[in-house]
């Protein structure tokens, strides 16, 4: 789960780091009111959950509250297209923080490392917005060090030099580091991010921030799950959370529809491995009754890009004949169009093939998993093989 940016600020403040002033404003009237408190101008920022803002126009100077109104206006309520996100991400709020005069632009960020499974912190003396070109052509200027029990001295110190920062500054990249590990550690965030941490005035004040939390996690964190803008969740991944699916939208055709993740991603495998274009990663869990399948069918028939729709099921407990009946149903429930390519194996299996086959509809039924694929490659190019 993500968080604006104003909140991932507030969190920071509350650490003990420096941040701008700040005003959050949901429509423009309200952006000009708190102009009012910005005598010298303010930039005005579109909060969605997504960086590249900058370049993409959403972040704007102004020096009076007409200035503000007409950036918020142009900006609330529409989609914000990023280089990170190509459908735009809906503009609920904006920002306004008071103007800086930025003496040097630094990058910080504490991150749950999955591979080496501890924290590591990552800092560049080139932070803003070109950090990902450095990245790649001057991977040497991105900083890397891991935390494997608590944060040491001499890892500051090494930063403090990297950075090139003065003593005062050091003390104050301490409190961020510190106070970021022990948030994230008590908080269940895999990812702080200040980009760019600027120099003003000669301290360190976070001008952008991000945070991210392990949604896995979230059950632990009521208060934090009710910051979640829902604005900024794409409408199928929604729907699915109702349903209780685990889905994730893919941009390719063909859907699919699994029970159990590991199976899941075998079938995103084979379709990839054939040529095709999963358009989801789909696990409906246990239980695939005919009200989920029902909801999973109307879920995918809401993704206009499905060409054809795989049914991939393995029955354990959950028996195919009864499974082949809940997809029977739903079939007719949804007056699917869509071709649908259905694979049963396990328990029941030849009777669950039997009630597809006799179902009358046109449910193609195969056995062989490549085949399946196969298959349901070929239907989304809109053949049968
Ligand atoms: P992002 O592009 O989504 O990461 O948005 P940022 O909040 O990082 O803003 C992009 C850039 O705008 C920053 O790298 C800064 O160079 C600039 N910027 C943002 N706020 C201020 C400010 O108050 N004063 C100045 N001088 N520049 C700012
Ligand atoms: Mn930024």
């Amino acid at each position: 789960m993500k968080l604006h940016e104003y909140q991932a600020k507030e969190i920071l403040q509350g650490l003990g780091i420096n941040i701008p002033r700040q005003t959050v404003a949901f429509s423009p009237e309200e952006a000009r009111a708190a102009a009012e408190g910005y005598a010298d101008g303010c930039v005005v920022k579109a909060q969605i959950h997504s960086g590249g803002r900058g370049k993409a126009g959403g972040v704007v100077v102004c020096n009076s509250p007409e200035d503000v109104y007409k950036a918020a206006a142009s900006l609330i309520g529409r989609r914000l297209v990023t280089n990170q996100n190509q459908e735009g991400m809906f503009v609920s709020a904006v920002l306004l923080t008071e103007k800086l005069s930025i003496e040097r632009e630094l990058y910080l960020a504490v991150a749950v490392d999955t591979k080496s499974l501890d924290y590591v912190m990552i800092a560049s003396p080139c932070g803003g917005m070109e950090i990902e070109e450095v990245a790649d052509s001057n991977p040497d200027q991105i900083i890397q060090i891991h935390v494997s029990d608590s944060l040491k001295a001499y890892h500051i110190q090494y930063l403090a030099d990297r950075l090139a920062l003065t003593p005062a500054q050091k003390a104050q990249m301490q409190t961020i580091l510190s106070s970021s590990l022990h948030y994230m550690k008590k908080n269940d965030a895999s990812l702080i991010e200040i980009n760019p941490l600027a120099v003003v005035g000669g301290d360190l004040v976070a001008a952008d921030a991000k945070i991210t939390f392990d949604d896995n996690a979230l059950y632990r964190h009521p208060e934090i799950k009710e910051l979640e803008d829902l604005s900024q969740i794409d409408p199928l991944e929604k729907q699915a959370r109702g349903i209780g699916l685990a889905y994730v939208k893919l941009d390719g055709d063909i859907a699919c529809l699994v029970n159990g993740a590991g199976l899941a991603m075998a079938t995103m495998d084979i379709i990839k491995s054939y040529g095709g274009k999963p358009a989801d990663f789909m696990d409906v869990g246990g239980g695939v009754g005919v009200e989920k399948v029902t909801a999973a069918f109307e879920l995918i028939m809401g993704d206009s890009k499905v060409r054809s729709i795989f049914v991939n099921i393995f029955g354990g407990i959950a028996q195919c004949d009864i499974i082949a009946e809940g997809i029977v149903q739903a079939t007719k429930k949804t007056s699917l169009s869509i071709p649908l390519v259905v694979r049963l194996r396990g328990t029941h299996e030849e009777e669950g093939r039997a009630i597809l086959n006799n179902s009358g509809l046109d449910i193609i039924s195969i056995e062989d998993f490549t085949e399946a694929a196969k298959t349901v490659i070929s239907c989304a190019n809109g053949g049968r093989s």
